[in-house]
């Protein structure tokens, strides 16, 4: 038996953070630094502008992968990591994720623009990924393990009347999906509300395109969703994005209209410089708002969701800076009874996609995740891409983020920037004038 003297001089000399299960659970590595910085811009769809970072350490092998997606100045944001950030965070220690996104958020002195967040969300996946790698677990336990089974998601069903609207939200349920979004009418961007290109009266020598009509959106898309109801009962839960045509007045009146659909959420009925009209929207209608794809600063969402002004932030991981600021918002909505409904969209990428995962399976405040389903060649390009089954989204159990780029058949699919990202942005009413997107 060990007398008091001995039991201190043994604690002196193999103190509790040096006991052999410590030692084990760090795998006695070596301190890590940042090696390398290594830009992969690869395009294997024309409107696929995607910017990934490949974070590689100090330790052979070790690298983490992340998402700098800007379609719309993907060729800005990879100038900005290769020649600005890149060299900032080489030689730093990829370990303190926390530390580096504070020092890189302020390294570019003006913060929170759409090309420095990118970045930084880029490097704070990456980083996330390499503490995965390094305990060998998925990111989710890293992040306090899972709270739902798998990620839900809504799809995005579409058409040019209200009976193939029905046909379509059908369809998804069939596959399992519960909740679908229901745009419709072609047109312009988002749908609904389009005078048909040449029609209705127009200045001379003008514009002849599809031209948004706000009184005609009123009167098409909440019997639209009548007709959904109609058809299929309540079990569906109905989403719906207005993609911030609106003005207010008409947008309060379109929330009011929209309520005896009961819907799941109505997402965009403002554009971000109107957001201070969510009070009066919240004091005339009970319909559950969704707000914040394209916010950028804390002073967009913080309002909204402290306030309780809206029902799900709708934030772009990458967009806002990464993980690492998504599990802030999203313990602020936990607070004030906001849920997450993370974007997607349509030129997003893999591994974006599995940052927003990671965080969605922890989170007590998730809502639902936006749906984008990837072609087979992608899931070779990017293996471990998360799969869609049966409404529900699943990640490849992977260490870290679990998914891999394969560098070769990037260099096959060399970076293009393709208008046509550009060109659905740019909405025009019947005068001519931009309708905001
Ligand atoms: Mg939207």
């Amino acid at each position: 038996m060990l007398n008091r003297r001995e039991i201190l001089k043994t604690a002196l000399v193999n103190p509790w953070w040096a006991a052999e299960p410590y030692a084990q659970a760090t795998r006695g590595l070596p301190p890590l630094k940042i090696r390398e910085v290594k830009v992969i811009a690869t395009s294997p769809r024309p409107h696929y502008s995607w910017v990934f970072v490949k974070v590689i350490t100090s330790e052979p092998g070790l690298y983490g992968l992340g998402s700098a997606n800007n379609a719309y100045l993907s060729w800005a944001v990879k100038a900005a990591i290769e020649k600005h950030l890149g060299p900032f965070w080489v030689g730093k220690d990829p370990e303190r994720i926390e530390d580096l996104w504070q020092w890189t958020h302020v390294r570019s002195y003006w913060r929170n623009g759409t090309i420095t967040n990118v970045a930084q969300a880029a490097l704070d996946m990456a980083l996330w990924d390499i503490k995965g790698k390094r305990a060998n677990m998925p990111l989710y336990q890293l992040l306090g393990g899972k709270v739902r089974d798998a990620v839900p998601l809504y799809a995005h069903a579409s058409g040019e009347t209200p009976e193939a609207c029905v046909e379509n939200v059908q369809a998804y349920l069939e596959q399992g999906f519960r909740h679908v979004r229901v745009q419709m009418g072609g047109g312009g961007y988002g749908g609904g509300g389009f005078v048909p290109p040449g029609e209705g009266s127009r200045p001379e020598r003008g514009f002849r395109g599809a031209a948004f009509d706000e009184e005609r959106y009123l009167e098409t898309v909440p019997r639209m969703f009548e007709q959904v109801r109609d058809k299929l009962g309540w079990q569906v839960k109905l989403l719906h994005d207005v993609h911030e045509h609106l003005t207010p007045t008409l947008a309060l009146e379109f929330a009011r209209r929209m309520q005896p659909i009961r819907m799941f959420f109505v997402e965009d009925i403002l554009p971000p410089e109107q957001i201070d009209y969510f009070r009066q929207i919240r004091a005339l209608t009970s319909t559950p708002m969704a707000m914040g794809e394209l916010f950028t600063h804390p002073h967009e969402w913080r309002p909204l969701i402290s306030e309780r002004l809206i029902d799900f932030i709708r934030c772009r991981v990458c967009a806002i800076g990464g993980i690492t600021q998504a599990r802030k918002i999203a313990a602020l909505c936990e607070q004030f009874g906001v849920r997450t409904a993370w974007q997607e969209g349509g030129e997003n990428d893999p591994v974006n996609q599995l940052a927003a995962y990671h965080v969605d399976l922890t989170i007590p405040s998730f809502g639902i995740q936006e749906d984008n389903l990837f072609p087979e060649d992608v899931h070779e390009l990017l293996p471990g891409t998360a799969r869609i089954r049966g409404g529900y989204l699943y990640g490849s159990d992977g260490p870290g983020l679990g998914i891999d780029i394969d560098e070769g058949m990037a260099g096959r699919y060399p970076l293009v920037d393709d208008h046509r990202n550009a060109d659905w942005t740019t909405v025009r009413g019947m005068d001519g004038s931009l309708v905001k997107p």
